[in-house]
C-alpha cells in the first residue's frame, strides 16, 4: 500500500493524515509513503504515529516544486520496484492532478474521492460526486488500484502500534519534458481578514446584489457580526468581487456557524462549498428559489431592504 503524502516543512498535511487512516484500514503490513520537496524526509518524525514503515523520498533537480507530471512519472517508478495493491493520495487538487497522471501514464483508472473502501480482489467503494452532492457506489477493479480520499471524511487516527520509519531517498529518471507543468512562484492574496473557509459568520452576496457598491451593506454586516463576505460566481463573473470570495464547488467551501446569503438562488455548485455551515439564512425575494428549502432561515425580501435594516438594529443594539 503506497500513498502520496504532501508535506510543508517537514510536517504531513491533514489531508495527507486522513488518507493514512485509509491506508491502515486497506493494507495489513506497515504502510509505504512517497514524498516531494527537500524537506520532506521529515515527516518521518511524524509518520511513525501513523503506522508508516518506509518513506521514500523523491530527491533530485526539479522536485522540490510542484510538477505533476513529474511527480507522477516518480509514483510510476516506485510502482513498478514496489508493486503495491493500491496507490492513494490525499483528494486534494494536487493529490487529484498527480495520481490521474499515473492512471494516464499506467492505461490504469483512477477512483476520486473515495469515502468508503471494502478492500478484496475487486475494492467495492463509495464515493462523492458533484462536490458530494451525490454518492457513487463504484467498483474497483485493477491490478493496481489508484484513489484519492475525499478530505475530511476519514477522521485523523494513529495507529495502535507505532513504527520507526525507515527514510529511503529515491532519484527517479525523468525526463525534462515531463517538468513541462510547475509551479514557479507564488502570490500572497493582498485581501485582509479572516479567510474564508476559517469564518465563524460569512455573508454571502450574489446576483441579487446588484452590482458592486451594494457590497458595501454586506460588508457593514459582516463586520459587525465579526466575519466576512463571499460570493457566487454569478457575481464574480460580473467582476463584482474577487475571485477569492468565490464559495462552492470552484470556490472556497466554508464552515462557518451561520452563512447569510444574499441575492443567490442555491444552485448545486454553489450549495456544496456550504455544507459545512452549521446554519443558512437565505434573504431572497423569490420564495421559490432553491435556496429557500435548504436555508433554516429565510427573509422573503429585497436585500436592500433587510440588509440596512439589519444593520440598524445590530446597532442600535450595540
Ligand atoms: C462547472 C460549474 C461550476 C460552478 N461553480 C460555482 C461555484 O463554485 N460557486 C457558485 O456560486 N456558482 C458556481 N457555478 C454557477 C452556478 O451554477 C450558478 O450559476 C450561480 O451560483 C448563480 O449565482 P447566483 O445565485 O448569484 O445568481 P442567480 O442564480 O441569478 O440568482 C440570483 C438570486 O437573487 C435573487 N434576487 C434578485 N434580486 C434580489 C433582491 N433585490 N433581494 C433579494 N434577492 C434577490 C433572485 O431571486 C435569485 O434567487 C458553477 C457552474 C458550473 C457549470
Amino acid at each position: 500500500m503506497l500513498t502520496i503524502v504532501e508535506q510543508e516543512q517537514g510536517e504531513p498535511h491533514e489531508t495527507s493524515l486522513e488518507t493514512l487512516t485509509l491506508a491502515r484500514e486497506l493494507a495489513d503490513a506497515p504502510l509505504e509513503v512517497v514524498v516531494f520537496g527537500d524537506e520532506g524526509a521529515g515527516v518521518a518524525d511524524t509518520l511513525g504515529a501513523y503506522g508508516v514503515g518506509t518513506v521514500h523520498h523523491v530527491v533530485g533537480d526539479g522536485f522540490d516544486t510542484y510538477a505533476p507530471e513529474a511527480r507522477a512519472e516518480s509514483v510510476v517508478e516506485l510502482i513498478e520496484e514496489l508493486d503495491p495493491e493500491a496507490v492513494l493520495a490525499p483528494g486534494t487538487d494536487r493529490g487529484h492532478e498527480t495520481l490521474a497522471h499515473v492512471g494516464a501514464d499506467l492505461d490504469l483508472p483512477v477512483a476520486a474521492n473515495c469515502i468508503a473502501v471494502e478492500p478484496g480482489e475487486v475494492y467495492e467503494l463509495s464515493r462523492h460526486r458533484w462536490g458530494g452532492s451525490l454518492t457513487e457506489h463504484a467498483r474497483l477493479d485493477a491490478e493496481t488500484k489508484l484513489l484519492t480520499a475525499a478530505e475530511h471524511e476519514f477522521p485523523i487516527e494513529e495507529a495502535t502500534e507505532p513504527t520507526e520509519p525507515a527514510v529511503v531517498e529515491f532519484e527517479p529518471a525523468v525526463d525534462d519534458e515531463r517538468f513541462r507543468v510547475k509551479v514557479e512562484r507564488f502570490e500572497e492574496s493582498d485581501l485582509e481578514g479572516v479567510p474564508l473557509g476559517e469564518a465563524r459568520v460569512v455573508v454571502g452576496g450574489g446576483r441579487g446584489v446588484g452590482g458592486p457598491d451594494g457590497y458595501d451593506q454586506l460588508e457593514e454586516l459582516a463586520d459587525a457580526l465579526g466575519g466576512t463576505v463571499g460570493a457566487s460566481r454569478a457575481a464574480i463573473n460580473e467582476g463584482w468581487r474577487p475571485h477569492d470570495d468565490q464559495i462552492g464547488l470552484t470556490g472556497a467551501e466554508i464552515s462557518a456557524d451561520i452563512y447569510i446569503a444574499c441575492g443567490i438562488s442555491g444552485a448545486v455548485q454553489h450549495m456544496v462549498g456550504t455544507k459545512g455551515a452549521d446554519a443558512i439564512l437565505a434573504i431572497n425575494t423569490d420564495p421559490e428559489a432553491a435556496i429557500i428549502q435548504k436555508a433554516e432561515y429565510a427573509v422573503i425580501g429585497d436585500l436592500h431592504e433587510v440588509v440596512p435594516a439589519l444593520n440598524e438594529a445590530i446597532e442600535a443594539e450595540s
